[in-house]
């Protein structure tokens, strides 16, 4: 029994019907969950088209004139809708493919054994042997922050775009955080974006944080360092008491920080993470342990206390990235099954490749430099810039660069990251080297494409 029909559930689904058991997926809002209705899917799609608008501005560097494109709000909508109703279908028709019975409602445990399902047709329970808890997160909300749907948002707000701001305030800076403002600046809207620390993605490499913060000044974006923002609200023009409130017409958005700075814009997004959806399922009464912010405990299996009950993306704390998900459902389903006696291999999740699709991109896995320096761990880093790569020349964007992180004594590649156009498909390489313990020779030796920007991987490796 699933609950939650997002990367996590269906793919815990489709696996463990395949290895031939009864499978019910219980699914509130639509299959393909979060992901696909309000996170990975609509998000990138934005970001696709922001970064055609932005690339119509560079025409020039390509030897062509253009006036910029201006965005069509209903087809830009029609389109995301499309893509999301490709999708939903392709996952229901998989999942009825293998036999998976899907019920729309709403499920929560009764006790460690029963499920209780609320849909339409009434309410049902059901004893299943297992059960997959894979209800997902929604957005963290602070409470000095109250978003009204229009021009105080969480993230979600954003999509279906029924406006795009004249300007907007974006409030953290994290993976969220960055790609709001690379997409709101690709439509042209002035960008004020709220950092609390001294660098976006505290969590990166510095070196990767860099270019992506150069880029951002480069494009107007403001970066308000150091500053928490402390409230958020929406005031008529006229009626602020600030004395620096801008004048015109309608309402505004006032973000106050804790060290007394004030940003002005006709909208703010609240991008500060995310809470599991843990609440209202009946867990602890039932027995299971949820860590102190709401997550389910799991182990190694992503079996929680209780051995028959499993949980998996957003909810078991660990990686929030779908593609982390998908995975952790495979490995219950397996688990589930008694595969692992066979052939399962462990996550590893410190071997999860991710990616931030900002312009340029973002993308890295496996072990970071500042990591290895923390536990004293000798690594050879080589770095090389696509400067002089030919495609990046061709391609008219020379940004970023591969870094290749590698064991010295014996060449296994460990780590790397990559900034630069196309870096979320580029990366896919360092990962199967570091989940596969390949060397940096093993790249050096593959016979790659040219003129490619994976050339300059290869240029790192050597
Ligand atoms: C703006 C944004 C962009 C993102 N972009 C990316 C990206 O590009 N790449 C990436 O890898 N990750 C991305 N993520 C993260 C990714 O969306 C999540 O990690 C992923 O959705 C987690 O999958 P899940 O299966 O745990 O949950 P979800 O996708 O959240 O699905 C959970 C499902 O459970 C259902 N549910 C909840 N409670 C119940 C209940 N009681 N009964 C029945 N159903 C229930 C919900 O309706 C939902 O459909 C992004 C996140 C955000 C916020």
């Amino acid at each position: 029994m699933i609950i939650g029909g997002g990367p996590a559930g269906n793919t815990a689904a489709t696996y463990a019907a395949r290895l031939g058991a009864q499978v019910t997926v219980v699914e509130r809002d639509v299959v393909g969950g979060a992901a696909h209705l309000w996170d990975c899917i609509p998000s990138k799609a934005m970001i696709a088209t922001g970064g055609a608008m932005s690339f119509t501005r560079r025409l020039h560097g390509m030897g062509l004139e253009q006036a910029p494109a201006e965005v069509d709000v209903d087809a830009l909508t029609s389109r995301i809708r499309s893509i999301q109703d490709r999708l939903q279908h392709g996952t229901t028709r998989l999942l009825e493919s293998q036999g998976v019975e899907m019920l729309h409602g709403s499920a929560r445990l009764l006790g460690p054994h029963e499920v209780e399902v609320v849909t339409a047709d009434g309410v049902r329970t059901l004893r299943p042997d297992a059960v997959l808890i894979s209800t997902g997160s929604r957005p963290r909300i602070p409470e000095w922050c109250h978003p009204d749907g229009e021009r105080i948002l969480v993230t979600r707000d954003c999509y279906p775009p029924k406006v795009f701001p004249a300007s907007v305030t974006v409030v953290g800076s994290g993976v969220t955080g960055v790609e709001f403002v690379h997409m709101f600046a690709s439509f042209g809207a002035k960008v004020t974006l709220v950092v609390s620390r001294q660098q976006v993605l505290p969590s990166k490499d510095p070196e990767v944080a860099a270019v992506l913060e150069a880029d951002f000044l480069n494009r107007g974006v403001s970066l308000l360092k150091g500053a928490r923002a402390i409230s958020i609200e929406r005031v008529a023009t006229g009626d602020s008491d600030d004395p620096g409130a801008s004048a015109g017409t309608g309402d505004e958005v006032i973000v106050r920080c804790d060290d007394g700075r004030v940003v002005h814009s006709s909208h703010a997004v609240l991008a500060i993470g995310s809470v599991p959806n843990t609440d209202g399922l009946g867990l602890e009464e039932a027995g299971v342990v949820l860590d102190r912010g709401g997550y389910v405990t799991i182990n190694r299996h992503c079996q929680s206390n209780l051995t028959h009950i499993y949980a998996a993306g957003d909810v078991s704390g660990k990686l929030p990235l779908s593609s982390v998900a998908s995975m952790q459902g495979r490995k219950v389903a397996e688990h589930v099954m008694g595969l692992q006696k066979v052939a399962h291999r462990h996550l590893d999740y410190d071997k999860a490749a991710s990616a931030i699709f900002t312009e340029p991109e973002i993308a890295d896995v496996g072990l970071a430099e500042a990591e290895a320096f923390a536990v004293g761990r000798k690594i050879r880093v080589t770095k090389v810039p696509f400067s002089g790569t030919p495609k990046a020349l061709i391609n008219d964007d020379t940004r970023g660069f591969v870094k290749i992180i590698s064991d010295p004594a014996t060449g296994v590649v460990l780590g790397g990251s990559i900034v630069g156009r196309h870096a979320a498909e580029l990366i896919s390489v360092i990962a199967l080297a570091v989940t596969a313990n390949l060397k940096v020779t093993d790249i050096v030796e593959s016979l790659l494409v040219h003129p490619a920007l994976a050339e300059a991987l290869a240029e790192a490796a050597e």
